[in-house]
């Protein structure tokens, strides 16, 4: 029989299933939420479930959002022609605190990835085409990563989107390795936005 408790180590099997938490670290927050800190673990607790309880995905571009419609789909200031593709929520966010940018976002949630069985329902494609139709949009900008994945994840797109003449975009080069754009400073987001360019020309 393990001398740990049996709740510490389900505590420690739960981290692990976190992104880059391993044993040992889990282990160590574990032990500290116990041992060192058990007020603000149970705050953390509490957060953990508000979050979970309050965030959905907006009904219109499937970000993040407290309310059927997310802040910047509900902001009517926004440039309504213009619609940027990210593949992750984080993106977007990088995007709102780094760039310029002002149009609206369509977050995919991963990219085309047929093996993986992430395809074009899974990333909610025809919701993007139905919405640019809709509000008559004249450029897409697909913003997924510089990668293999992406680059195939931004044809597929820009091709469907070009049978209905809509124009579509790739930030310009020069986006970290693996070009995510989590990773990418203000310098480097703002030339990729002014020197992106048609993906079909
Ligand atoms: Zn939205």
């Amino acid at each position: 029989m393990s001398a740990i408790p049996r709740s510490l180590l389900q505590l420690i099997n739960d981290l692990t299933q976190l992104p880059s938490i391993g044993e040992k670290s889990a282990t160590r927050l574990a032990y500290h939420m116990v041992t060192q800190n058990s007020d603000s673990a149970k705050t953390l607790a509490q957060s953990i479930i508000k979050a979970c309880n309050e965030v959905t995905l907006c009904s219109d571009c499937f970000a993040l959002s407290e309310s059927k419609q997310c802040s910047i789909c509900s902001n009517t200031a926004r440039d309504r022609k213009i619609i940027c593709a990210v593949e992750k929520p984080i993106d977007l966010f990088a995007i709102e605190k780094l760039s310029e940018y002002k149009g609206l976002y369509h977050v995919l949630h991963g990219v085309w990835s047929p093996l993986k069985g992430i395809g074009r329902a899974e990333l909610r494609i025809d919701q993007l085409l139905k919405r640019a139709l809709d509000i008559n949009c004249c450029e897409i900008i697909i913003a997924t990563s510089v990668t293999v994945d992406g680059d195939a994840t931004a044809l597929y797109i820009s091709k469907l989107l070009a049978e209905h003449g809509i124009k579509t975009s790739r930030l310009a080069q020069g986006m970290p390795k693996g070009g995510e754009l989590e990773y990418a400073d203000e310098l480097t987001l703002s030339r990729a936005f002014s020197g992106r360019r048609p993906i079909i020309a």
